[in-house]
């Protein structure tokens, strides 16, 4: 039997890599080999550390859970329209220096949008 530590590691990648559609429960631990007993203590273990998300659903006449992460991985299409990517000052920009990150009007602008449309996170690290 995998130890504990290892399991809650797996289990997070695992759910990690459903995104969006999650993965039941009961799947999860098939997958991996734990019994739902301790695969339903890891996984409210995880759900405590805000690292997924449970939510109730009824499946084949029984209620379980299914399992979604809090944070999806990033995807090069999320940042595809970053003003880094094509600006001119990019070689010596520096967080040390200007033009820098920190104090730059076309990124901020840009991470207010994205955070308006849910793709990023502010200030959440
Ligand atoms: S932070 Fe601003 S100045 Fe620096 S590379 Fe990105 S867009 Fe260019």
């Amino acid at each position: 039997m995998p130890k504990r530590n290892d399991l809650e590691h797996k289990a997070l990648q695992f759910v990690m890599n459903t995104g969006y559609t999650g993965v039941l429960q009961s799947d999860l631990w098939r997958n991996l080999g734990a019994s739902s007993r301790e695969g339903s203590r890891i996984s409210i273990k995880l759900e405590n550390r805000g690292l997924i998300r449970r939510e109730k659903e009824l499946c084949d006449g029984r209620w379980t859970y299914r399992l979604f992460p809090k944070r999806m991985p990033a995807s090069i299409d999320s940042i595809a329209d970053c003003p880094c990517l094509m600006c001119i000052d990019n070689p010596r920009c520096d967080p040390s220096s200007t033009p820098s990150p920190q104090h730059c009007e076309r990124l901020t602008e840009w991470l207010l949008l994205k955070s308006q449309d849910g793709t990023v996170t502010i200030g959440d690290s």
